[in-house]
């Protein structure tokens, strides 16, 4: 539940792209958790149209396994923001048969 491929196994292209490329996804986890959630719970709990103590509780739960759940949703959310801002990056629109991205190769040939 909490792994995801390293390469598609379709067409092989790499899906985890090296250090901080999982930053994307943590993020798409944790708004989703805490703007679609928690807030919400904590909200009807402090104006007392649900008891405060369930309302800390159920958000407390829902904190702890909801980015459980999410997480393979939100990696397929980042993929796809990912490839839509930067659509030369996808395996099949590269010129090239090379798995490193294009701006790094423009970094290295500076
Ligand atoms: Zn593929």
């Amino acid at each position: 539940m909490l792994r995801i491929r390293h390469r598609c196994s379709e067409c092989g292209m790499p899906l985890e792209r090296g250090d901080g490329y999982y930053l994307g996804p943590l993020c798409i986890n944790y708004g989703t958790v805490v703007f679609t959630f928690v807030l919400p719970v904590l909200i009807a709990g402090v104006t007392a149209w649900v008891p405060l103590k369930i309302a800390l509780a159920t958000a407390f739960i829902g904190a702890l396994l909801l980015p459980l759940l999410l997480y393979r949703l939100s990696w397929s959310c980042w993929l796809m923001i990912y490839y839509l801002c930067l659509p030369d990056e996808l395996h099949a629109n590269r010129s090239e048969n090379c798995d490193d991205l294009s701006f790094e190769e423009e970094k290295r040939s500076q």
